[in-house]
């Protein structure tokens, strides 16, 4: 999952203060799982758009914005985005960038987009994955230190974590307590002999 947030909406107002006859595309996919893209909140910045003066022609949901064929297809579903001289999407910025790619009109971002992560009990689990390009993950226990370690340390602990909280952001665990953890619950401590010799780990 994509972890995307909502942009102030005094940002966006400020993004379109040259934009009318706005379309508004949400995301069925992460956006819509995190309340930043789907129908209510779709509705929502059509209601907050029209209350600041401007005309939305109309909204829609594709299944997910970063997975969208064509600008035709947008309009077999959508005929009124034809009319819309400005674009909306309340997605992260691969839908973005996605609707740009088929849009002959400007396209403007509704989210920020954060980091490659998910959800679990009822959760968002942030900055999970870095998406290195090389996965080496289950030498870690399946939690990933390139992701979760802001010094992105690959041979253990730098050492200065208090309490069990990182000394760069105290707010979230040394992601190496719960590598150490979980490699000692699923019995391979083993796996931390391993010598990690470069950034991108060679296995
Ligand atoms: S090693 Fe970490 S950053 Fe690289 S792909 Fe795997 S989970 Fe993502
Ligand atoms: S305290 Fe832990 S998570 Fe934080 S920077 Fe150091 S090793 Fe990384």
């Amino acid at each position: 999952m994509i972890v995307s947030s909502a942009k102030p909406f005094e940002e966006i107002i400020k993004l379109l203060k040259d934009e009318d006859d706005i379309f508004i595309i949400g995301c069925g996919a992460c956006a819509a799982k995190l309340h930043v893209g789907g129908e209510p909140e779709v509705l929502n910045m059509r209601q907050r758009l029209e209350e600041a003066g401007k005309h939305v022609v109309g909204w829609c949901i594709p299944s997910a914005a970063c997975s969208v064929a064509s600008f035709d297809s947008l309009v077999k579903k959508n005929p009124v985005i034809k009319e819309a001289k400005s674009i909306l999407v309340m997605a992260c910025g691969s839908g973005v960038s996605i609707v740009s790619k088929v849009a002959e009109t400007p396209v403007y971002p509704s989210n920020n987009t954060e980091s490659l992560g998910g959800r679990s009990q009822g959760e968002v689990v942030p900055e999970l994955c870095a998406m290195c390009g090389d996965c080496k993950v289950y030498y870690f226990g399946g939690i990933c230190p390139k992701g979760q370690c802001p010094k992105q340390l690959l041979n253990g602990p730098c050492g200065g974590s208090i309490e069990g909280k990182c000394e760069v952001d105290p707010e979230k665990d040394c992601v190496w307590e719960l590598i150490f953890e979980r490699l000692e619950k699923i019995g391979r401590l083993d796996l931390l002999e391993k010598i990690w010799t470069c950034e991108k780990a060679e296995g």
